[in-house]
């Protein structure tokens, strides 16, 4: 089997708790890799440098981009997002499954040009629990929580191009449901060429050889 890591692309409503998530999945195996992406958005307060973001200039990022430095890049509402493309490789060479919380524009853009990488949206039950925990992060006014849910209504009608659904209801539930998605995904024959491949060549091999003893 392949050793190498798989990458796995989680997007999905804003306050469906996918820090959360992420942060509950990679404390408990250091097998996960939680990428860090490029923006030019200003941080929001107790945002790190290089652990949230990191926080560059639009000509560092343009030029990152010129230089061929992301695996996909996107704007969102007037700011540029890019995926480091070196360290996300790198990672998965290592063994490592790499998780890319994006939006849905570059989720398939990764899909395109990684065909096994596997597409997570996360949920909440229902849209009365998205409202409540919007309501109940305290800090967004009403017209925030408004975009937000109208956001969400339009990232609705993306949900059926990615691989899989996850509800998160009980975090720890939705934590073993991801990991067992992550697992899966290195049995998918994609991620398998190599090995696919050279059991055909081999195959082959074995009949051109066959008049020898079969
Ligand atoms: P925020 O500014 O609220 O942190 O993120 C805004 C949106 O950009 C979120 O949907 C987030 O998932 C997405 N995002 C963050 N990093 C990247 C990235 O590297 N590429 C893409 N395509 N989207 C990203």
């Amino acid at each position: 089997m392949n050793n190498r890591g798989s990458l796995i692309v989680v997007s999905g409503f804003s306050g469906a708790g996918k820090g959360t998530l992420m942060k509950n999945l990679v404390e408990r195996s250091s097998r996960y890799a939680l990428s860090v992406s490029m923006t030019t958005r200003e941080p929001r307060p107790g945002e790190v440098d290089g652990v949230s973001y990191f926080f560059v200039s639009q000509e560092e990022f343009d030029r990152t981009a010129q230089e061929d430095g992301f695996l996909e890049h996107a704007s969102y509402v007037g700011h540029s997002y890019g995926t480091p493309k070196a360290w996300v490789l790198e990672q998965m060479k290592k063994g490592r499954d790499v998780i890319l919380e994006i939006d849905a524009q570059g989720a398939r853009q990764i899909k395109r040009i990684m065909p096994d990488a596997v597409l997570i949206f996360v949920v909440t039950p229902n849209a009365e629990c998205l409202l409540n925990r919007l309501k109940g992060r305290g800090t967004e006014h009403r017209d925030v929580i408004a975009r937000r849910i109208r956001q969400a209504a339009t990232e609705a009608e993306e949900i059926a191009g990615y691989d899989y659904l996850l509800v998160n209801d009980d975090l720890e539930q939705c934590t073993d449901d991801l990991e067992d998605i992550i697992r899966a995904s290195h049995f998918d024959p994609h991620h398998n060429t190599e090995l696919v491949e050279n059991l055909k060549k081999e195959l082959h091999e074995i009949l051109q050889r066959s008049g020898d003893f079969l």
